[in-house]
């Protein structure tokens, strides 16, 4: 059952954290559930005929948004459908709008994210006209720091999604292992969306979803 004073701290937070990134040059929306942040990238966020590229995340699969991504009206660059995830994952730096979860966003406005290949990373910080984010309010921390040891702690659960042969999806601890499977090689921290007007656009959802 829902708890009330939950959804209420995940509202006063969420909305905290929207505001600030509203301040630092995103677009922020928040949204009570996560069929509200569905309606509202489809119908505002995401224009019907744009190619898209698509960075891996629980959350968009909660969502159910592949299917639609999959129709006609876009041109999806699909990572989980096709011949050369590499070269997908390339030519999805080129897409007209990056669609993407965060591991991690400070009430202040900043978000973390840590990567494998870096490509979903890379994508965010440049090659896309438009970066949208969906995350839930659980993964809003105070600080810089604790966003960074969020993504971190996150980074177990992300090897056991993804079948990766590392240390930690076998005991559920980080060694900070130093294997070819590792999954944390690549560390993205977005201070400020200032630069390019317009490019980056956050849907904070008061539920909680992903790590
Ligand atoms: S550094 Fe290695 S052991 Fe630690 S979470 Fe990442 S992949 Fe797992």
């Amino acid at each position: 059952m829902e708890n009330q004073y939950r959804k209420w701290f995940g509202e006063k937070r969420g909305r905290l954290a929207a505001q600030a990134f509203r301040e630092k040059g995103w677009t922020a929306h928040y949204t009570e559930t996560l069929e509200d942040a569905k309606k509202l990238l489809l119908e505002t966020c995401l224009p019907k005929g744009v190619s898209v590229g698509l960075g891996g995340s629980e959350t968009l699969g909660a969502m159910e948004i592949l299917p639609v991504l999959r129709g006609s009206e876009y041109h999806l660059y699909d990572r989980y459908n096709c011949a050369d995830h590499f070269e997908v994952c390339r030519e999805s730096l080129m897409a007209d709008y990056f669609l993407t979860s965060a591991n991690a966003m400070t009430i202040s406005g900043e978000m973390v994210n840590l990567d494998c290949s870096g490509s979903r990373v890379a994508a965010m910080a440049y090659g896309p006209r438009h970066v949208i984010v969906v995350v839930g309010v659980n993964k809003i921390v105070d600080t810089l720091e604790e966003a960074i040891a969020r993504a971190r702690s996150i980074a177990p659960m992300n090897c056991k999604r993804n079948g990766h042969k590392t240390p930690c999806t076998e005991t559920g601890i980080c060694t900070d292992c130093n294997i070819p499977g590792r999954m944390c090689n690549q560390l993205l921290i977005t201070f400020n969306a200032q630069k390019f007007a317009g490019k980056y656009t956050i849907i904070i959802i008061n539920e909680e979803l992903g790590f």
